[in-house]
This record gives structure tokens, C-alpha cells and sequence, in this order.
């Protein structure tokens, strides 16, 4: 339920406001806004008496919110969250973001050489996993810890920024402390008590649609962060699973659009993962940007055939020059423009 203040509303009534939500039992959170100031009521399963409410000094309206993923939804926030980012990158404004990188962190060699070419071709943050969920346990796991000393290296360097995935809890805690985004995978989406210490980690967090997740039950898992008090959160499009094998998944380009009209959060497409093919990557992050995704990340390697994981749908650089190339066209027809990589390293 949200509880929204005449404008003007003085700070003594917001704070009755408060008081009165602690007193029925449940959660306030204040949210000062350029148009009006506004009172989120948490912490209830299924409908709130207003009445106590309604009759306050300062409240206008009381609106109750009827979507499961309150937080998240737009009847909470209707203008769009912007996540910041160091160095003025933008996750959810104009700005369209590039996230590129390996599959997995292999070799200094590679991590530096990828982070090199990535910039150069205009992506502002380097992916790559430190941690790898892999169907097969004898496949390669990922370098762990070291790995994130590679992602530093590569930072100080290019100053790219880093978005990096954690799959547990110890994970998040050492990923938080140097990556400037933390991932939480595909396999994770309804990982309920990662996402609660994911929550709580400080750090902005890109959640990746589940392989079988409907989008409501991704906006259920993103609640999660935004209870916790995270509201620095991006969502990812990677595709589902479908009945044709034609492509490793289902690209789901819809789940763009249909995340804007029910979220205010950010939503960037990953067509590596959603596509599994190399040549079907180029259109369809052409077709992601064209239908308003707020970036894409995109696997890139130095040299594909050589990757240790996810190589036929990995991006030769000089393809991802190209992409990138076509792809500020398309933001510019949509009046939008691609974040532009910091000089640091340049
Ligand atoms: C990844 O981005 O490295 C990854 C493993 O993706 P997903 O969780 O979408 O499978
Ligand atoms: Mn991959």
C-alpha cells in the first residue's frame, strides 16, 4: 500500500504516518519525490485496513497496490529507477549500456586482452565469471577467487566497470567487495536465501531471468532484493526454455516491453545466452536495443574456439565492433544514445 502526501504535506505529518504504519504492525518506508512525497507500507500478506490512515493530516490518497512484486511494480514508482553506476554510467535512463566480455575468466592474458578490445568496440562494463554454474561437474568451474584479481587488473587498466557473478553466499560477499555489479545467474533467480544476502550487500545486483521463470515470478525474485533494501536492481532477458532445439533458448524480446509497463526497474537482453549461436547474436541484440532494452551484454572473447566455455555463441571482437557500430544507430532512431567508455586507460 502506498500512502501518498498532499503536496506540501510537512514533515511532522509524514512522520505520524510512519508512526501509525509501525504502530498497525508493519513496515514504512518514506519516499521523498520531486512531485510529491509518498509512504510505502510493507511487511502485509493480502489487504491493509486504510482506515487509520485515510484520515491523517497531509495524506491525499491512499492507493492500494494490487501486484504480488510491490516494490517492483509501477503502481510503487511510476517513473523509471536510473541505477547508478562509478564514473556516471546509467543502468534505466537514456543511456543504452554495453556489458561485454568472456564467458568465463581464463588467463590474465585473456581477461586483459578481452577488457582491451570490449572498450575499444564502446562497451562501458566488462563481464566475465569468476564462479560458473556448469551443467557438468567434471566441466571447467571457473578460477574462483584469483579470477576477480584478474577482473581488478583489468578495471585499473581500461577502467571498465565490472559485473561479475556470485552463486552462494560467500560468493556475494567477495564479489560486492570489488565488482561494481553483482550477477546472480539464471540457475539462482529463485535462490531465496541468496537473493536475501544479495540483498543486503550494497551493491547493485543484475538478475538473470530464470531458464523457466515467467516474468511475474522474476519480478517475485526481484522483490526480494528491494525488501531487503537493495533498490539497485537490473534485470536480464537470456531466454527460456522452450520445445525447439533449434536455438539453445527462446529469446523472449516480448519480456522487454512487458517489464517496462508493469516495473519501473531496468531491463538489459544477454542474445549470448538467449540465442547460443554466434550469428543470431548480432540480430537479435540489434532487435533487443530496437525494443528498448536498457543494454546488452554480450560474450566476447579474444579468440572463441579457444573458450573454455560458451564458445559458439561467443562474439569475435572485430563482430562485436561492428554490433556496437550498428547498434548506436539504432538507439539514436529511438532517441536514446549508448553510454560512452571513460577516457581512463584510453
Ligand atoms: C553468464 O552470464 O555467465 C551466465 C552463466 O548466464 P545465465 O545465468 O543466464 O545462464
Ligand atoms: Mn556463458
Amino acid at each position: 500500500m502506498l500512502i501518498v502526501m498532499r503536496h506540501g504535506a510537512s514533515a511532522d505529518e509524514v512522520q505520524k504516518v510512519i508512526s501509525v504504519i509501525e504502530e498497525m504492525g508493519y513496515q514504512a518506508t518514506p519516499m521523498p519525490g520531486a512531485q510529491r512525497t509518498a509512504v510505502g507500507l510493507v511487511g502485509n500478506d493480502g489487504r491493509v485496513d486504510a482506515s487509520r490512515l485515510e484520515g491523517l493530516p497531509g495524506v491525499q490518497e491512499v492507493i492500494h497496490v494490487s501486484k504480488p512484486y510491490k516494490q517492483v511494480s509501477r503502481e510503487w514508482r511510476p517513473e523509471p529507477t536510473v541505477v547508478k553506476l562509478a564514473g556516471g554510467v546509467t543502468v534505466g535512463g537514456n543511456e543504452v549500456v554495453a556489458m561485454a566480455g568472456p564467458c568465463s575468466l581464463e588467463t590474465e592474458r585473456q581477461v586483459l586482452e578481452s577488457a582491451r578490445v570490449v572498450k575499444e568496440a564502446g562497451a562501458v562494463i566488462l563481464r566475465g565469471g569468476a564462479w560458473k554454474p556448469r551443467s557438468s561437474p567434471y566441466s571447467f568451474q571457473g578460477l574462483g577467487r584469483p579470477g576477480l584479481k584478474l577482473l581488478a587488473k583489468a578495471r585499473e587498466e581500461t577502467g571498465l566497470l565490472i559485473c561479475t557473478e556470485a552463486m552462494d553466499p560467500d560468493g556475494v560477499g567477495w564479489v560486492s567487495e570489488m565488482a561494481d555489479i553483482v550477477q546472480i545467474g539464471a540457475r539462482n533467480m529463485q535462490n531465496f536465501s541468496l537473493l536475501k544476502v544479495a540483498g543486503r550487500c550494497g551493491k547493485p545486483i543484475l538478475l538473470k531471468r530464470g531458464i523457466s521463470a515467467t516474468i511475474v515470478e522474476l519480478l517475485l525474485s526481484a522483490e526480494y532484493l528491494l525488501a531487503e533494501g537493495n533498490y539497485n536492481v537490473i534485470l536480464c532477458e537470456r531466454g527460456v526454455r522452450s520445445f525447439d532445439t533449434m536455438t539453445r533458448n527462446l529469446f523472449d524480446l516480448t519480456a522487454i516491453p512487458v517489464v517496462h509497463k508493469l516495473s519501473h526497474l531496468p531491463i538489459i537482453a544477454d542474445p549470448s545466452h538467449g540465442t547460443g549461436l554466434r550469428d543470431k547474436v548480432i540480430p537479435m541484440a540489434r532487435a533487443a536495443v530496437a525494443a528498448g532494452a536498457d543494454g546488452i551484454m554480450v560474450e566476447v572473447h579474444p579468440n572463441p574456439e579457444e573458450a573454455l566455455s560458451d564458445g559458439a555463441q561467443t562474439l569475435y571482437p572485430d563482430q562485436f565492433t561492428q554490433l556496437m557500430r550498428e547498434v548506436r544507430i539504432i538507439a539514436e532512431a529511438i532517441g536514446r544514445r549508448v553510454a560512452e567508455p571513460a577516457a581512463v586507460g584510453a
